[in-house]
C-alpha cells in the first residue's frame, strides 16, 4: 500500500452525519487517502474545525454570506485553502481532475448538481444523497455509463445488496439469477405508537431513531417510511429491478441491512452493527476492505432477528413513492420536493406529522407529470411542487388556526 500514490476525495456534505463519518473512516487510513476538498451549507464553525484537522485544498460554502465568514475564520491560520462558494462552487470541487472519489453526502435536491458533475466526470461515486438519483435517475444512471464513473452505493440497505450481488455486478444493470430484493427497514421511532397519536408526535420524539443517530430530514422520513419509499425507488435504478421484484420487510433490529433471494432459492444477507461506517468503508476501499472502527457484531447480545411486514394504514408515504415511481418522468422528482418542503414545515413547527403524507400526496395530484428526459425539466418539475407543497402547508396552518 505504502508506494501508492493518495487518492484524492472531495466529501460533499462534510459537516453533516455522513460527512463526519467518511472522514472519521479517512481519518484511520492517512497513507492511503487525501481530503482535497469539502463543502457545507452555512456551519462555518463545523467547516473551520473541519479545515484544521483535515487542510483540504478546497472548501466551499454553500451559502455566500458563509463562505464570506469562513474566509475571515481561516485569517489567523497558516493554512492554503480555497475558499468557494455556491452551486458552482459544489460542482467545480465534485469534478476536479486531481479527485478520484466523490462522496455525496448533501441531503436532498441542493446535492443533485454536484452529484451529476461527478458521474459526468467518471469519478468513483460513493452516493448517499438517495434523492438525487430519485429525482434524476434515468439521467443520472446515464451519465454513468457514459463516463464510465464506478457508482458504489453507501445507503447501508442499498450496500448490503451491493455486496449480496454476483461477482462482477456494476450498479444499473439486471443481474442474472435474482429472484427478489428484501429491503429491510427498522420501522423508525413510531413503529409501535397507537396509531391516534401520530397527530400530536414532535420533531424531538420523530429524530430520535432507535437504532441510527443521522441527520433531521433523513430521521423524519424514517419516521413516516419515507426513507423506505425513496430506497425502493434508489434500488430500482441501482440493481435494475422492476418494482414487483423489491420487497420492503420490517425488522426492528436493523442488524440484517439487506437481502437478495436467488432464483436457487439461496437468500444471501448483509449484517453488521448499525453504525454507517461499514458501507462508508466498503465503498471506498472497495474491492478491498480496510477497518472502519466498527465494532465486531455480537450475535449473542443481539439474540434475536424479527421481520413483519409493514402496515400501510401506519405508512402512507412508502404507498405514495410507489405511486410516482409507476407515474414514471417526473413523478419521483415532485414526490421528493413535496417531501422535502412537508418534512422542514414538521421540523419548523408549521406542520403535524400526520400531515406529512397528505402535503405529498395533494401535491403529486396538482402537478403535471413530463417526461424526465432533461435536467431542465427536472428542475422545473421541483419547483413547481415546492410551490404547491408551501401553499398546502399553508392551507394546512390556516385551517389549525381557524
Ligand atoms: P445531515 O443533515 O447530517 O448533513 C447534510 C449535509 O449537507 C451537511 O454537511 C450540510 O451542510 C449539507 N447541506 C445541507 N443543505 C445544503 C444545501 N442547500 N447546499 C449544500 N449543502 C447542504 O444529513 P445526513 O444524515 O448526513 O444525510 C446526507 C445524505 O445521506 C442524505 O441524502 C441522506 O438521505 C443520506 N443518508 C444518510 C444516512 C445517515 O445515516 N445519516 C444513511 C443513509 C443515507
Ligand atoms: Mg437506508
Amino acid at each position: 500500500m505504502s508506494d501508492r500514490p493518495r487518492i484524492g476525495i472531495t466529501v460533499l456534505g462534510a459537516t453533516g452525519s455522513i460527512g463526519l463519518n467518511t472522514l472519521d473512516v479517512i481519518a484511520r487510513h492517512p497513507a492511503r487517502y487525501a481530503v482535497i476538498a469539502l463543502t457545507a451549507n452555512r456551519d462555518v464553525d463545523g467547516m473551520l474545525t473541519l479545515c484544521r484537522v483535515h487542510r483540504p485544498r478546497y472548501a466551499v460554502m454553500a451559502d455566500a454570506d458563509a463562505a464570506e465568514r469562513l474566509v475571515q475564520a481561516l485569517r489567523g491560520d497558516a493554512l492554503d485553502i480555497t475558499v468557494l462558494a455556491g452551486n458552482d462552487g459544489l460542482v467545480h470541487v465534485a469534478g476536479l481532475p486531481e479527485v478520484e472519489y466523490v462522496m455525496a453526502a448533501i441531503v436532498g435536491a441542493a446535492g443533485l448538481a454536484p452529484t451529476l458533475e461527478a458521474a459526468r466526470r467518471g469519478k468513483r461515486v460513493l452516493l448517499a444523497n438517495k434523492e438525487a438519483l430519485v429525482m434524476s435517475g434515468a439521467l443520472f444512471m446515464d451519465e454513468v455509463r457514459k463516463s464510465g464513473a464506478l457508482l458504489l452505493p453507501i445507503d447501508s440497505e442499498h450496500n448490503a445488496i451491493f455486496q449480496c450481488m454476483p461477482a462482477g455486478f456494476t450498479a444499473g444493470e439486471s443481474p442474472a439469477g435474482v429472484r427478489r430484493i428484501l429491503l429491510t427497514a427498522s420501522g423508525g421511532p413510531f413503529r409501535s405508537t397507537p396509531l391516534e397519536q401520530l397527530a400530536g408526535v414532535t420533531p424531538e420524539q420523530a429524530c430520535a431513531h432507535p437504532n441510527w443517530d443521522m441527520g433531521r430530514k433523513i430521521s423524519v422520513d424514517s419516521a413516516t417510511m419515507m426513507n423506505k419509499g425513496l430506497e425502493v425507488i434508489e434500488a430500482c435504478w441501482l440493481f435494475g429491478v422492476p418494482v414487483e421484484q423489491v420487497q420492503v420487510v420490517l425488522h426492528p433490529q436493523s442488524v440484517i441491512h439487506s437481502l437478495v433471494d436467488y432464483a436457487d432459492g439461496s437468500v444471501l444477507a448483509q449484517l453488521g452493527n448499525p453504525d454507517m461506517r461499514t458501507p462508508i468503508a466498503h465503498a471506498l476501499a472497495w474491492p478491498e476492505r480496510i477497518d472502519s472502527g466498527v465494532t465486531p457484531l455480537d450475535l449473542f447480545a443481539v439474540g434475536r432477528l424479527d421481520f413483519s411486514a409493514p402496515d400501510p394504514q401506519r405508512f402512507p408515504c412508502l404507498e405514495l413513492a410507489y405511486r410516482a415511481w409507476r407515474q414514471g418522468g417526473t413523478a419521483p422528482a415532485i414526490l421528493n420536493a413535496a417531501n422535502e418542503v412537508a418534512v422542514q414545515a414538521f421540523l419548523d413547527g408549521a406542520l403535524r406529522f400526520d400531515r406529512i403524507a397528505t402535503v405529498i400526496e395533494t401535491t403529486l395530484a396538482e402537478c403535471p407529470v413530463v417526461a424526465a428526459d432533461s435536467l431542465q425539466h427536472i428542475l422545473d418539475a421541483d419547483v413547481y411542487a415546492r410551490e404547491r407543497a408551501v401553499a398546502q402547508v399553508h392551507g394546512a396552518q390556516r385551517k389549525r388556526m381557524s
